[in-house]
């Protein structure tokens, strides 16, 4: 029998042989990791840094559809969505814990792969896996993670606390996860048409949008950076809803109006040949689509000629007092409401053109 057709039962196994199976390649790596899987609790030490801590609640047929997903990249991604939730704070993760419920449907060779992706996305973060919780469940696969983050005092950036007149910047290019995503749901239905014919999905030169969907990065890297370059956002959020939602976040918990330029929104060519291909504006896919864990961010101004020069950098607006309001300043010049539509309403748009 291949390795691939190798399939283990959990019952054969039972609680705590499941959990030893899926566990055991993991060593922690932080000081601040005292005692990690195998007590009651896992233990860390007390640090002088202030500590950040998020969760996130994963169900399938909500927030992924195994049907595209394969179960390392779904490991991978719901690892790297709560590291990005602590670098949003201007933080690093540190130890991570997951729950599990699963039916068995779901062989340990299945299990197996959910956790080579944990282990990929752990070691390329330095995140130990400290623990986690593992139960049964009548129908789908639950992955609930939790994540534990440091900074110090000084360094910690809430959404709340921009400023009139600082530059609102973002990371990477946007759109590239929600056109993925499209793809995915497109070729999707057309198996599903077929009726299991032998059609194979057509998703070849489209690596850049279905890595952005399927294997998302936190971006440890621009925080790093920023520190490296003395920058300290004056306000921080990571993009997982879309771009206008994350910016009325930001002014709004802030207290200020914002001017967002449509023209500076960074975009993939691959993501604007995907939204062609969908009748899609490119710049709604960035606005409403999600999921790109980017981070925007706003700096004071004298810290411009600081950052200029960093590629992954784009300036794409600015704060403005209150009673300005919030803005989409679009390619042809005017000056509309900036709006958190979601999916449904960009759906509308392509139906109308
Ligand atoms: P308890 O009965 O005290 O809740 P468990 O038997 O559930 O303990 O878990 C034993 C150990 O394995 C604990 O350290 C727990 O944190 C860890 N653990 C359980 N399930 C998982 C999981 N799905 N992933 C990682 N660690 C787990
Ligand atoms: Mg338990």
């Amino acid at each position: 029998m291949s390795k691939s057709e190798k399939r283990t039962e959990l019952e054969q196994l039972g609680e705590f042989g499941l959990i030893d199976e899926l566990t055991k390649d993991f060593e922690p790596i932080n000081d601040s990791t005292i005692k990690s899987i195998g007590d009651d609790a896992a233990v860390l030490a007390p640090t002088k840094n202030q500590r950040l801590i998020s969760t996130d609640l994963l169900v399938e047929g909500i927030h992924f559809d195994l049907m595209y997903t394969p179960l390392k990249h779904l490991g991978y991604k719901s690892a790297v969505v709560n590291f990005s939730d602590i670098v949003a704070m201007n933080g690093t993760p540190k130890q991570m814990i997951v729950g599990l419920a699963v039916s068995n449907r779901f062989s340990l060779e299945a299990l197996k792969e959910l956790y080579a992706g944990f282990k990929a996305a752990c070691k390329k973060y330095n995140v130990d896996l400290v623990g986690g919780d593992t139960t049964s469940s009548s129908s789908g696969l639950f992955i609930s993670v939790s994540i534990v983050g440091e900074a110090p005092e000084e360094d910690v950036v809430y959404r709340s606390t921009a400023m009139q007149g600082d530059l609102l910047c973002v990371t990477g290019d946007l759109g590239g996860a929600y056109m993925g995503l499209m793809l995915l749901e497109r070729e999707k239905k057309v198996f599903r048409e077929s009726k299991g014919a032998n059609i194979q999905p057509d998703l070849s030169g489209f690596d850049y949008i279905l890595g952005r969907q399927l294997r998302p990065e936190a971006r440890l890297d621009i925080v790093q950076a920023l520190k490296k370059l003395d920058v300290k956002p004056t306000s921080m959020i990571d993009i997982s809803d879309g771009l206008a939602s994350e910016a009325l976040h930001i002014a709004r918990d802030s207290g200020l109006g914002v001017n967002l330029y449509e023209e500076k929104i960074p975009i993939d060519y691959s993501t604007h040949n995907m939204a062609e291909q969908f009748k899609l504006v490119p710049s709604l896919a960035a606005l409403n689509g999600g999921e790109d864990y980017e981070l925007l961010f706003t700096i004071d101004q004298k810290d411009y000629d600081k950052i200029k020069g960093m590629r992954e950098i784009t300036v794409i607006g600015h704060m403005v007092d209150k009673s300005f309001g919030e803005n989409l300043i679009t390619n042809d010049n005017c000056s509309i409401p900036l709006k958190a539509q979601g999916w449904d309403h960009m759906k509308q748009d392509s139906e109308k053109k």
